[in-house]
C-alpha cells in the first residue's frame, strides 16, 4: 500500500468521527476514506493508499541513485519509474 502525504487527514467516510488513515475500496461500497477501526470491514489491504499526515520525506540523491541501481538490477520497472519520476534517468546512471 503506497503512502500518500496530506497536510490534514480527511474524516472517515464510514463512522464520520475518526481521522481517516486509508483511502481504499470499502467492503460495502466504493472507495472511501477509512479510519483504522472501519478498515477492518474492508477486503484486500494491498489496494488503496495509506494516508500520512505531514510532508513527504525528501530522499537524498545517494539513496535515490542506490535505489535506481537496485531496481535496474532486478528489472523492477515500477520502482525505477517511481524513483526517476519526472527526472532524466541518464542523470542517475
Ligand atoms: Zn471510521
Amino acid at each position: 500500500m503506497k503512502d500518500v502525504y496530506k497536510e490534514t487527514l480527511p474524516v472517515c467516510d464510514i463512522c464520520k468521527k475518526e481521522d481517516a488513515i486509508y483511502d481504499a475500496p470499502y467492503a460495502h461500497g466504493p472507495w472511501a476514506f477509512q479510519c483504522s477501526g472501519c478498515m477492518t470491514d474492508h477486503v484486500p489491504t494491498s489496494i488503496g493508499f495509506k494516508l500520512v499526515k505531514g510532508e513527504e520525506p525528501v530522499m537524498s540523491d545517494t539513496d535515490r541513485i542506490a535505489g535506481i541501481h537496485e531496481a535496474m538490477n532486478k528489472w523492477d520497472m515500477d520502482t525505477l519509474m517511481e524513483l526517476v519520476g519526472d527526472g532524466d534517468i541518464t542523470e542517475y546512471i
